[in-house]
């Protein structure tokens, strides 16, 4: 289990694994990926079920890749993943979209029990 800080010193969980439609993604760190002979900082493997972030990434870069490719797997879910050249442009919306919703509001990721009021 990995933490990492945001701009504004969020403290975020980047867990061993991310699960979705009912699959286990691993979460792992390698140095310098590659992907087509191209250096990435991030990839997902769906043969392998697994995310892969580049660990030279900065912190809030880490969480960002991963919600990136968190992205690509929930179009790959629904279908999507291939059909449009304009998938890694939604990704980065989505992605980065959802990274920047998180920082901005931050009880969303409170660390705490629930309180029912
Ligand atoms: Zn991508």
């Amino acid at each position: 289990m990995k933490y990492v800080y945001t701009p504004g010193r969020l403290k975020v969980k980047i867990p061993n694994k991310i699960v979705y439609g009912g699959m286990e993604f691993k979460v792992e760190f390698e140095d310098h990926p590659v992907i087509g002979g191209e250096s990435v900082w991030g990839h997902w493997d769906y043969p392998n079920q697994r995310i892969v972030l580049a660990s030279q990434l900065a912190e809030p870069a880490i969480l960002a890749t991963l919600f990136h490719e968190m992205a690509h797997i929930i179009m790959e879910m629904a279908g999507f993943s291939g059909l449009s050249e304009k998938e890694e442009w939604l990704a980065d919306i989505f992605g980065y979209g959802f990274f920047q919703m998180m920082i901005q509001n931050q009880e969303l990721c409170a660390d705490g029990t629930r309180e029912d009021t």
